[in-house]
């Protein structure tokens, strides 16, 4: 379909044939009954002749247009047209104007549509106003009564909230959406606007620039009304800017962010609209978080030079619970580089793990010294580790963004992971990417999103746990050792953590049965626990306690899945089992290890999808899956644990688990040997340790 252009009186600048400028070509495009159809395009595309023609006010040089099979040949009063500009016949009353067309009717019927339609644009009592007594969106509306009064076939709009505020223009748009729901007309409309389009219609069809044709038709089958922030919105805009090839808007406040860290003056700063994609901070990989998890990734990322963004909530330092370090995170740590800034802080080092039991005082001891000369991991102050952690990644090449919160990570309209919607006090952004890692913790958020999370029933434990001095951590040389205290309770526990020469970290774990209930003073529970393992009450009697307790609970849960198209979930926002073993850390950093192996080979092969993501997928199952079974274990025979371990043929092996090392079939193999020696000792009342165990059940309050 070809138009004339020097009928409009416009100077051509694009290619002419014999003196004519082609406006349109190739447009091929039909629509049902019913349909709600938006078409977009670029300013002076041709988007307006097109409806003109289709409307049957303007004739094409070719091609024709069909209603139900005939030809359109001129304007047809079953078909009306809206336009931008106001339409109303100022000489006429609001009554006279939506009436207009209909007077063919008796006066009875057309008191009743016009009083019909007028309620349902919201204008009663103003039958008697003229257009110049009303707002712009008023008079808008009455247009929009005046054509649905004639009761046309199809409507035409053509910019018609153009001229509007932004808030009435807004409210008329969902006006047109609760209208057009309930009275089902056929509508074409014409807008610049992408954002108007995606909540309105049913498909939206993208024009190209001169001569234009139809680049791309998207169907939108979002339910009404449309959630503005909702990911599935968002991609669809983001997808027709991008067809329309318009990049990413730019803000300036969130660059500055990164460059200080610091997103929060940003904010303040920025009086933005509320929804920017902020094209500087698009990444080749987003990870939300800035725990181990995010910066450990971050920095093998780094290394291999792959662009990246790191975005966290939080400012750092921040408190955060899990300060023993275990053995397997020290070789990740001497990896990425992390170890002669773990020295210049003097973290102290922690050889071993003691264990002591309140039926047995006796201290056994499991020292990594039999897994290989000189091993050790550290003990750490959260808060200081994690910032280090982060600005190690940072000056490696990580970009990170600081307090902002992630919203939501987005995903194409085929399911492929393609970015984040974040906030940052109350502005909106959307980031664009290509893989999103979570790594955002135990709040597990693309998890939650993606109804992923499953809970472990049979482990519903609980912590309390703050910060002490003048605790009693038993003589060198395991004074620096993890101590763990087996109490009378089920599933009960508590640990000592050296945190500096000073400080001390003890908590307290228990099944539910046990946890202090709402009302209950954490202070005299604590207290009460403390009294329950001899060694322990010992060790805490001069004990002054330095910071408010905090809890936490039901932390034992898994993912379903770990990785998808354009996604994976390392760290907490992956799994976590139990803080028996100390394994958090070493987890999050052997995840983000698996994840940065299988990012860089998914690039190098161009396939970001699920498939490529299989062997992570795998490997992670395996060590959650050895760790669940491990710690079921672990809580069966608690009470002689250290004791088979130390004295078992298979020792090293069997504490290399301990420690982190769950992530291959060796793994899986020790722990079935594990649970066979468990089951001798239970099946033979003649072991020493079967009397243990048996003591230990006997004594345990359930
Ligand atoms: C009682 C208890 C005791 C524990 N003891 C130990 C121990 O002794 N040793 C050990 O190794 N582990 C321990 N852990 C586990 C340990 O705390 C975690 O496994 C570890 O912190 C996981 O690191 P991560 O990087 O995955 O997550 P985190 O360290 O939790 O980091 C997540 C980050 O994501 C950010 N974030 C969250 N949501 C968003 C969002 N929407 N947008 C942007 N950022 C977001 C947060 O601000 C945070 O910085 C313990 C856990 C519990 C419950």
């Amino acid at each position: 379909m070809d138009y004339p252009d020097h009928q409009r009186g416009k100077a051509s600048s694009g290619i002419k044939k014999n003196g004519l400028m082609p406006v349109l070509e190739n447009i091929d495009l039909e629509v049902e009954d019913g349909e709600f159809v938006c078409i977009v395009g670029p300013s002076g595309c041709g988007k307006s002749t097109l409806l003109n023609i289709v409307g049957g006010f303007l004739k094409a040089t070719r091609g024709e247009v069909l209603i139900d099979g005939a030809a359109v040949v001129g304007p047809d009063p079953r078909r009306i047209f809206i336009f931008q500009e106001n339409g109303t016949f100022p000489w006429l009353t609001v009554e006279d104007n939506i009436g207009f067309g209909l007077l063919d009717k008796t006066p009875e019927d057309r008191e009743r549509i016009v009083s019909h339609y007028l309620k349902m644009v919201g204008l009663s009592g103003t039958e008697r106003s003229y257009p110049r007594e009303l707002s712009g969106g008023m008079k808008q509306r009455v247009e929009i009564a005046r054509a649905l009064a004639g009761s046309p076939d199809i409507l035409y709009m053509d910019e018609p909230f153009g001229a509007l505020d932004f808030l009435t223009r807004l409210r008329m748009r969902a006006e047109l959406v609760e209208l057009w729901q309930r009275e089902k007309k056929t509508v074409l409309f014409v807008t610049h606007d992408v954002d108007e389009a995606v909540q309105l219609a049913d498909r939206i069809v993208v024009m190209s620039t001169r001569p234009a044709s139809i680049r791309s038709v998207i169907e939108v089958k979002l339910p009404r009304p449309r959630d503005l922030d909702a990911a599935e919105y968002l991609s669809i805009r983001d997808e027709i800017f991008e067809i329309m090839g318009f990049g990413p808007t730019e803000a300036s406040a969130p660059q500055d962010a990164t460059d200080n860290g610091d997103a929060a003056a940003a904010s303040t700063r920025s009086d933005s609209p509320p929804l920017l994609r902020p094209k500087k901070l698009d990444a080749d990989v987003i990870i939300i978080g800035g725990g181990p998890a995010a910066s450990v990734l971050g920095t093998y990322l780094a290394n291999a030079g792959v662009d990246h963004l790191i975005v966290d909530k939080s400012h750092h330092p921040r408190a955060h619970v899990g300060e023993s370090l275990s053995y397997s995170t020290t070789e990740i740590l001497r990896e990425i580089g992390f170890l002669p800034v773990m020295e210049r802080q003097r973290f102290p080092v922690k050889g071993g793990v003691s264990w002591t039991s309140w039926l047995n005082p006796q201290q056994i001891n499991m020292e990594f010294d039999k897994l290989e000369k000189g091993g050790y991991a550290y003990q750490v102050d959260r808060a200081q580790f994690d910032e280090l952690l982060l600005r190690h990644a940072r000056e490696k090449g990580s970009r990170v963004f600081s307090g902002a919160r992630v919203e939501r990570v987005n995903f194409t309209r085929t399911g492929q992971a393609s970015g984040v919607t974040l906030k940052v006090g109350e502005a909106k952004f959307t980031l664009k990417s290509s893989l999103v890692i979570d790594a955002s913790g135990r709040r597990g958020l693309l998890g939650k999103q993606l109804n992923l999370f499953k809970q472990a029933p049979e482990l519903p434990q609980f912590a309390i746990h703050s910060w002490f001095t003048g605790v009693n951590r038993g003589d060198e040389p395991t004074a620096n050792f993890t101590h763990i205290h087996l109490l009378p309770i089920k599933r009960g526990w508590c640990w000592q953590i050296p945190i500096n020469d000073e400080i001390t970290s003890v908590g307290i774990v228990s099944g539910r049965e046990h946890h202090v209930r709402s009302g209950e003073d954490v202070e005299q529970f604590f207290k009460w626990t403390m009294g329950l393992n001899p060694v322990l009450g010992e060790r805490m009697s001069n004990a002054q306690r330095l910071r408010e307790f905090r809890m936490d609970g039901n932390y034992c849960y898994s993912m379903e899945r770990f990785a998808g198209d354009g996604w994976l979930m390392i760290g907490d926002a992956a799994f976590f089992v139990d803080p028996i073993f100390s394994s958090g850390v070493s987890d999050a950093l052997h995840s983000a290890k698996f994840a940065a192996e299988a990012i860089i080979s998914a690039r190098a092969n161009n396939d970001l999808s699920a498939a490529s993501f299989e062997e992570f997928e795998r490997k992670m199952r395996l060590g959650v899956t050895v760790w669940q079974d491990f710690v079921k274990l672990f809580y069966q025979m608690a009470p002689i644990f250290s004791q088979v371990i130390n004295t078992s043929e298979h020792s090293a092996r069997m504490m290399r688990v301990c420690e982190g090392e769950v992530y291959d079939e060796e793994a899986r193999q020790t722990v079935e040997q594990l649970g066979g020696v468990f089951d001798a000792i239970q099946a033979d009342p003649n072991h020493a340790l079967n009397r243990i165990l048996k003591d230990f059940d006997a004594g345990v309050t359930t």
